[in-house]
């Protein structure tokens, strides 16, 4: 195997229990991480109040208990939020960022520019005059948010199922109005500060990928390579969640989930050291897994 000095990841929110779909993806990520060299890395992507310390223990839990093996102590985002303020501060000097004073209805109500999908950020706070931005921040009641002053509209990354993806990149936000750092940014910095070069996640997240990819460039990061994969999905083709039935790592238990997502994989070894001997990129099924716990013994 080649060494590298890179690492992979797996960078749960603990808003939930991890569901065997969300474990499919750690044990895709760690294989793509093992298969290749690379240190592999956890971190619990906790800024947001909605997430529980007490679920984000039980997801590192589950995740161990499976097999998956990392090598630094798992990372908590929570616990240096001095890392996103500072770069936001700076980017802000520099003008690269910008208050927002929109509610999410102005942003959809908003007129957009032909080819920008829904939610897209309209600009409407990017040219304030500093008149029209106290206007805005006396009338608004609550702090703004930042935005980035992006200079591109599109960007494209690499990803190793999708091939070249170019995609949107709006003035997205940094940090909300509420104070909280956001998911692009905090993703961005957390992977530039691990050495991460490979994201290996749910193909859900492919649309951010160019804003993330794009946002390190501007920080001089370097740019990963991406994997994102296909989501489970429930009987009904919709994303799993706890409406369809036993899919947590406590419910179901160790052994039925590994053989489930080797199954899944078309792989016979049921332990990940076994499915790393089998891995082979090109070979993964490209569709998404429909699972149905009503399969299940018992
Ligand atoms: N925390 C994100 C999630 O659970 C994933 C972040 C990422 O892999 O970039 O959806």
């Amino acid at each position: 195997m080649t060494r590298c000095t890179g690492a992979g990841r797996f960078a749960p929110s603990p808003s939930a229990d991890l569901h065997i779909g969300n474990l499919r993806t750690a044990v895709l990520a760690w294989l793509f991480a093992r298969s290749t060299g690379r240190r592999f890395l956890l971190r619990v992507e906790d800024l947001d109040d909605r997430t529980l310390p007490e679920v984000g223990e039980r997801q590192v839990a589950d995740l161990a208990a499976i097999g998956i093996t990392w090598d630094e102590p798992p990372q908590y985002q929570s616990s240096h939020p001095e890392r996103y303020n500072t770069v936001v501060e700076q980017l802000l000097e520099a003008d690269m960022a910008y208050e927002c004073f929109c509610s999410r209805k102005e942003i959809l109500a908003a007129p957009r520019a032909p080819h920008a999908p829904e939610g897209a950020y309209p600009g409407t706070c990017r040219d304030l005059t500093a008149t029209e931005r106290a206007d805005r921040r006396a009338a608004s009641g609550r702090p703004p948010a930042l935005r980035l002053r992006s200079q591109r509209t599109e960007f494209t990354v690499t990803d190793l199922l999708h091939g070249e993806y170019s995609g949107v990149v709006d003035d997205f936000v940094l940090r909300r109005f509420d104070g909280v750092p956001a998911y692009n940014l905090a993703v961005v910095l957390d992977d530039g500060a691990s050495g991460v070069d490979q994201v290996v996640r749910g193909d859900d997240l492919l649309p951010s990928a160019p804003r993330q990819a794009y946002l390190a460039s501007l920080l001089d990061l370097p740019r990963p390579v991406y994997a994102h994969v296909p989501l489970v999905r429930g009987a009904d083709g919709k994303r799993l969640a706890k409406r369809d039935g036993p899919v947590s790592l406590g419910q179901i238990g160790v052994p039925v989930a590994l053989a489930e997502i080797a199954g899944s994989l078309g792989y016979t070894a049921v332990t990940l050291d076994g499915m790393l001997a089998e891995f082979d990129p090109a070979r993964l099924p490209r569709q998404p897994w429909i699972y149905r716990p009503a399969t299940l013994p018992g």
